[in-house]
């Protein structure tokens, strides 16, 4: 157990380090961010800062030697870099690895028995002819490596579309669409000792591929799914040796659970828990890493509404406070550029 008073260490340097670096001080800890951006909105709440290059060695080096235990707040942290500093890590890097690519991930979440949509890696342009003339159109082109919130990603709609498409440079694969019914998520923690926690699966709305909403509790449709989702996010922490909390996305579809992806950190859709459930997502991430006891994950409010705050909508951001439910979270950020995720709001309802 590292006790409180000891120091954490946070790779990546954003919102999710600055709320997670937030529940650290309150049980007591000391974080330091290491990021190659300089500006970081974790860095903020933290002790120290290393800004520094990914692979400059003798910065991770030193940045390791100041903590008691690292983790990441950033699911593409370049694994390489992470090998002398592995004995410092709360849990293996694999877990990393298998998320950065979606093929692997694919490939991992169906060995343990999930199914998600058909897919085929596409590699150049007659390989994309092929996978949409195999799995039919309307898919998705997505990269393999470095997509999040939409980007890396192309619709195709017919055959037509894909013939005149230039594939991109990087390793990709194509998705079938989806007909679901809805999105939700289901978000764990695990501890040293395998212990598992689940918080409720919130129904998710994105737009434009970015996630808007969380909604607690959700519809039948996902509840009467959630069970098996559970299940299978169980057994992807254990096949993991996972400690802290984990995320898998789920569509609701007429034929159950098909899983979208994961991520081996904490979650944007699990914001709603810092008001909404009676151990936030970010603290047990932090008792599991810590190796305290893990807190309770039930839902304590009886209605729960996570909006993001993304992009100009920022400038505005304040008058949400005239709402006296309404607990608003701003990350700091300088640029409100267009799709960048600047804060949340979230309301809780008790009467219904
Ligand atoms: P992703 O970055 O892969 O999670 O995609 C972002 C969002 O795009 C998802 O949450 C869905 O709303 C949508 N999306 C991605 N892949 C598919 C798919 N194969 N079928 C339908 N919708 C998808």
């Amino acid at each position: 157990m590292i006790a409180p008073g000891g120091t954490i260490g946070i790779l990546g340097g954003g919102q999710l380090g600055r709320m997670m670096a937030m529940s650290a001080a309150q049980l007591g800890y000391h974080c330091i961010t290491y990021a190659p951006e300089k500006d970081s909105v974790a860095a903020e709440v933290c002790d120290d800062f290393f800004c520094n290059a990914w692979d400059d060695a003798q910065a991770m080096a030193a940045f390791a030697q100041k903590c008691d235990v690292i983790t990441w707040e950033f699911e593409n942290v370049p694994v390489g870099p992470l090998a002398p500093i592995a004995p410092r890590l709360a849990c293996s890097a694999r877990a990393l690895e298998t998320a950065q690519d979606r093929l692997s991930e694919k490939r991992f979440v169906e060995g343990l028995g999930g199914k998600p949509a058909a897919y085929a890696k596409v590699d150049t342009a007659s390989g994309l002819a092929s996978a949409v003339d195999r799995l039919g159109a309307p898919g998705i082109l997505k990269t393999r490596r470095d997509g999040y919130d939409g980007k890396g990603q192309w619709r195709i709609d017919t055959v037509r579309d894909a013939e005149g498409m230039r594939v991109p440079d990087v390793p990709t694969i194509y998705e079938g669409f989806v007909e679901f019914d809805a999105e939700f998520s289901v978000i764990l923690v695990r501890g040293k000792d395998g212990e598992k926690r689940f918080w409720d699966s919130p129904e998710n709305d994105h737009r434009g591929g970015i996630l808007a909403q969380s909604t607690l509790p959700a519809r039948d449709v996902i509840v009467k799914q959630s069970e098996e989702a559970r299940a299978l996010a169980g057994h992807v922490a254990d096949a993991l040796n996972y400690v802290g909390v984990l995320t898998l996305e789920f569509f609701a579809t007429h034929e159950g659970p098909v899983f979208n992806e994961m991520a081996p950190r904490v979650h944007n859709s699990g914001h709603w828990t810092i008001e909404g459930a009676a151990t936030s997502q970010f603290e047990n991430h932090i008792r599991a890493i810590c190796g305290l006891p893990l807190g309770d994950t039930s839902t304590i409010a009886k209605t729960v509404r996570m909006d993001n705050i993304i992009g100009k909508d920022a400038d505005s951001a304040h008058e949400h406070l005239s709402d006296p439910h309404a607990h608003l979270h701003l990350y700091g950020k300088a640029k409100a550029r267009e799709g960048r995720k600047m804060g949340h709001v979230t309301r809780t309802g008790w009467d219904g």
